[in-house]
């Protein structure tokens, strides 16, 4: 089978061709999960995928496939597992490969986990693939957030800072564990209720549904990021004319210290990312033959691969470079 970059990962046997996570809607492909640097239209996906694309992309068709079923599609034989990265994220198996997709070994609250499988070639994401980006334990950062929340809700009312799909219904799931019931944006309501459809228990109000009199209590909001500075719209002014608290949630809280710019009380990283340390027990655990790296960092994580666990390793950025300068 061969592997290379061309706008997708694509995989290659004689005639059979398929494409994963395309830039673009593309004949023949696959999508991972429906963060919307994998996703598009007409793909094969899981159903939880297919809804979400719906609602961020304003319609389009696709092919469902649940986690854990198998479809022969382009040829191959595919199967879905769990990827723990978001709701309905899926790794994707193809003959003897495999392709994570963004995923993670700890999972979530919304999705399931990532569990390692054995693979002649594995495709393993990169977001955190150097060595420096080590990120506590997710429960120990789900405590952090909890315990910060009740202590300022006492007094007045906080704002998680999270991107629209994925973290921000992970925060209402966990503030719902402590009996916090969230307002969010209409926009990640209108995702969260298709959390909702498909069986998830999650508890939220929507902002424009907000009296008069609920803004001046003190309460907790899971809005988008630059909602939390002075570019705030004017339906969430309020919050900052009440001197509620602000934290910015997300793994890179865990890198950069975002809190400097003095719009942030707080920083929390909590991630949907396997960390470096996780990227390389589950590449061993995979026991492959050759890895591709894909996403920020793949050649460092290729790297380490090679020198750590002694697998040959490569970006497949890198490898689509080679192929383009050969002229194929
Ligand atoms: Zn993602």
């Amino acid at each position: 089978m061969r592997v290379y970059y061309d706008r997708g990962i694509c995989l290659q046997d004689g005639i059979k061709e398929i494409v994963m996570d395309p830039h673009g809607q593309t004949q023949g492909s696959i999508v991972s999960h429906a963060h919307m640097d994998h996703l598009s239209r007409g793909a094969l996906m899981t159903p939880e995928t297919l809804a979400v694309m719906k609602v961020r992309l304003g319609g389009g068709a696709g092919k469902p496939l649940r986690i854990g079923g198998s479809e022969k599609y382009g040829g191959f034989e595919v199967k879905f597992h769990d990827a723990g990265h978001t709701f309905g994220s899926a790794m994707v198996e193809v003959g003897d490969a495999l392709y994570t997709g963004d995923f993670n070994p700890e999972g979530g609250l919304t999705c399931g986990v990532a569990v390692p499988r054995p693979c002649k070639t594995l495709i393993v994401e990169s977001t955190y693939g150097r060595p420096q980006f080590s990120l506590p334990p997710k429960k120990e950062v789900e405590k952090d957030v909890l315990s910060w929340a009740e202590s300022q809700l006492a007094t007045r009312s906080v704002a998680f800072g999270a991107i629209e799909f994925g973290k921000a219904q992970e925060l209402v799931a966990l503030l719902n564990t402590i009996k916090v019931e969230p307002v969010v944006s209409d926009r990640m309501a209108d995702i969260a209720d298709i959390y909702v459809a498909h069986g998830h228990r999650l508890n939220y109000r929507r902002l424009s549904e907000m009296t008069k009199e609920e803004k001046k209590e003190a309460r907790a909001y899971v809005v988008s990021r630059n909602w939390l500075g002075a570019g705030a719209p004017q339906e969430f002014s309020f919050f900052r004319e009440n001197g509620g608290s602000r934290a910015y949630v997300s793994g890179w809280c865990g890198v950069f210290d975002f809190t400097r710019g003095g719009e942030l009380d707080a920083q929390f990283p909590l991630t949907d990312h396997a960390d470096f340390d996780d990227l390389l027990d589950f590449v061993a655990a995979c026991k492959p033959r050759q890895v591709y790296t894909v996403g920020s960092s793949p050649q460092e994580l290729a790297r380490e691969i090679t020198s750590r666990l002694k697998i040959k390793a490569e970006s497949l950025q890198q490898r689509r470079r080679r192929k383009d300068e050969v002229g194929h």
